[in-house]
């Protein structure tokens, strides 16, 4: 498959930190988008040995536990890269086909069944703002699965856990998509760039992390010499609420 998604890490009480990856499945055999989760983001250690655009040979069998289709566990240990595709010159001809224009149309796909699509490449026909707020801190929920989390005794490595810290803000998208009806849609960006981005800006004041957020979430990402995309997803819990989990934004030609 390539991997198109990660998507930011999540609390999660058994796994830990627990990332969402997605991507195309190049098997012709069954092609399409496909979503590997749990995967621990510990497990796979360093952020380099795992990228967004690496083509990879993945074990999964299908996640019984998820009504949604292109739900796959993976076996974390039994990812292989092959390859990486390092410009946006070499990844479109794998995305193009999968480019849609209508959000509003997979909604009404998931409204009819919980088991439709879940996964998509939007074209937004207008991108009308992007908001940043405060992240507001993990809900109760989320923290009782981090305490749970890192008071377990961890087998495969030394030393304590730590706790997975939230960002301090979270950004949404507002974005008009290609649908006649279209209402517009505001979906929350929950793109591993954003997490590390803000680690990356962690020494400037709030005005300084806005700043950085919107120049590359909004000024590049959106530029108009863009051809902006983004890909969406829905949550297992919440199959209606779609999120943002990644951009694409190859120049126009
Ligand atoms: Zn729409």
């Amino acid at each position: 498959m390539l991997i198109t998604v990660k998507a930011a890490p999540n609390p999660s009480t058994t796994y830990g930190e627990t990332v969402c990856v997605a991507g195309l499945n190049l098997d012709l055999n069954s092609p399409g988008w496909i979503r590997l989760y749990p995967i621990n983001f510990r497990e796979l250690g360093s952020e380099s040995k795992f990228k967004k655009y690496n083509i990879v040979t993945v074990e999964a069998t299908p996640n019984a536990r998820d009504p949604r289709a292109e739900s796959w566990r993976p076996r974390a240990d039994r990812i292989r890269v092959e390859s990486h595709l390092s410009t946006w010159d070499k990844r479109m001809p794998f995305i193009d086909d999968y480019v849609e224009d209508s959000m509003c149309d997979i909604l009404a796909g998931v409204r009819e069944r919980a088991s439709a699509r879940s996964l998509a490449a939007i074209r937004p026909s207008e991108i009308l703002a992007l908001d940043i707020e405060p992240h507001p801190g993990w809900s109760s929920e989320e923290q009782r699965k981090i305490d749970l989390y890192t008071q377990q005794e961890d087998l495969l490595y030394q030393g304590p856990r730590t706790a997975l810290e939230a960002p301090r803000f979270k950004a949404w998208y507002r974005y008009r998509c290609g649908s006649r009806r279209c209402n517009t849609h505001r979906q929350g960006v929950f793109d591993w760039e954003l997490v590390s981005l803000q680690r990356t800006v962690w020494d400037r004041d709030d005005a300084g992390v806005r700043q950085a957020i919107e120049e590359k979430f909004l000024t590049l990402m959106c530029a108009p010499d863009r051809d902006t995309i983004f890909y969406v997803g829905n949550q297992q819990a919440h199959p209606q609420s779609f999120i943002v989990l990644g951009v694409v934004y190859p120049r126009r030609a």
